[in-house]
């Protein structure tokens, strides 16, 4: 089944700055930095690396005084840079506070995420909620309104509770805590619009850890609103454990058309990349057909045929290649990113696949002839041999960029 038949959720669109994010707008690739926000220096560094991989909405933590006066500056820098990338701002506790005694940094900042279960408690909570979308309307921002399972509203959740108790069946806890968000979410927005904002000025998460618990969440949500849904599972963890959890969920809600902006929440090895979260949000969209932003390397994983790892060396470094070429790439050569490259082991798979390719190679494997041959749309058009394979496959694709899309 084609992918662009699938039934999307409608949602209104909101824009933030230059992004559109919900109704017919692509899914949009967000990140968060985990830099110091008052650490202007190495906030921008990060948010020009965040945006080159790809991000298209990038979010900073603003939790102090400090923070919310170097927003301003690192919006400027960006700008400098010529990076138009919006910036959000992430609130808890004090943003009311923040947002009022920075001016400049509230209008720096192209959205503000707000954590209902973090604004505070009764009639204070309510007052500083309430500060933060006035501040929002006056500025014509956004915000997102961003539950999140670790923070919940505790009052909401024992309201909920009581009401559960005292059914003729009440149901699980588990089911109570999930309603607990879908209606903290719900309700702040109704709030948020109470108070002036337009409705199509709020996007909501409700995110948590468990993979079927966000699943299940975010299908409900979906049936009782239309406002965008920005989607993560929160604390995905490290490496492939965070990558596969991530994936597993959205992937479900994706396909369901589900999901409006999407951001991966892994947490980094020490030392480790921060645009991983972006590739993987990247990859996650690809793999479903529903954006394209690189060409796709088939490589097969290699058996008892091949008795070295060169193909998966040169699978490796066109991977490579093709990453550090697409900045330049993107714009040189449009639609390059639907490109496809096989790069294969032996002759049992290797002939087919590379003929699917838009150009592909067939290594030999142990005991075949030493020769590889390309096929280019499908056609052999040279077999390579020797030391020189890699280099001169590279040199192929390149060429192929060149000619198909080339202006
Ligand atoms: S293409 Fe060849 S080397 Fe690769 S997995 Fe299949 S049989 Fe093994």
């Amino acid at each position: 089944m084609p992918i662009q038949s699938r039934k999307r959720h409608r949602t209104v669109p909101v824009h933030i700055g230059h992004v559109v994010v919900g109704g017919d707008a692509p899914v949009v690739v967000q990140s968060m930095t985990n830099t110091d926000t008052a650490d202007i220096e190495a906030t921008v560094r990060q948010i020009a690396e965040l945006t080159e991989a790809g991000s298209e909405l990038v979010r900073i933590t603003v939790n102090s005084a400090e923070a919310a006066a170097s927003v301003p500056a690192i919006r400027d820098r960006l700008d400098g840079m010529g990076i138009d990338t919006p910036l959000v701002g992430d609130f808890h506790f004090n943003g009311h506070k923040l947002l009022t005694e920075h001016p400049a940094c509230a209008a720096a900042l192209a959205k503000y995420r707000i954590n209902p279960g973090n604004v505070g408690r009764g009639r204070k909570g309510d007052e500083q909620f309430a500060a933060m979308i006035g501040i929002a309307h006056r500025h014509d921002k956004p915000i997102r309104i961003g539950v999140n399972w670790g923070s919940l509203d505790q009052a909401m959740l024992g309201r909920l509770m009581d009401e559960n108790a005292q059914l003729p069946e009440p149901r699980e806890p588990t089911e109570v805590m999930q309603e607990a968000l879908i209606r903290s979410a719900l309700e702040s927005a109704a709030k948020a619009e109470e108070l002036g904002l337009p409705h199509d000025h709020i996007i909501l998460s409700c995110k948590m850890s468990g993979v079927q618990d966000l699943i299940r969440v975010y299908r409900e949500l979906a049936t009782r609103c239309d406002y965008p849904l920005h989607l993560g599972l929160t604390e995905a963890g490290m490496g492939s454990k965070g990558i596969v959890a991530s994936t597993t969920a959205l992937a479900v809600l994706l396909q369901e058309g589900i999901g409006d902006t999407i951001r991966i929440s892994l947490t980094p090895e020490p030392g480790g990349d921060r645009t991983q979260e972006v590739i993987v949000a990247q990859q996650i969209l690809q793999a479903l057909e529903l954006r394209s932003f690189t060409p796709t390397v088939i490589a097969c994983p290699g058996c008892g045929r091949t008795a070295s790892t060169f193909f998966q060396q040169l699978a490796e470094e066109i991977q490579q290649h093709i990453r550090r070429q697409m900045p330049s790439w993107r714009h040189r050569y449009p639609g390059v990113e639907k490109m496809s490259v096989a790069v294969m082991g032996c002759v049992v798979n290797g002939p087919g696949e590379s003929k699917h390719a838009d150009i592909g190679i067939s290594l030999p494997g142990t005991g075949e002839q030493p020769v590889a041959p390309v096929y280019v749309d499908g056609k052999k058009t040279v077999t390579l041999k020797g030391e020189g394979i890699a280099r001169e496959f590279q040199q192929l694709v390149d060429e192929y960029v060149r000619q198909r899309y080339g202006r």
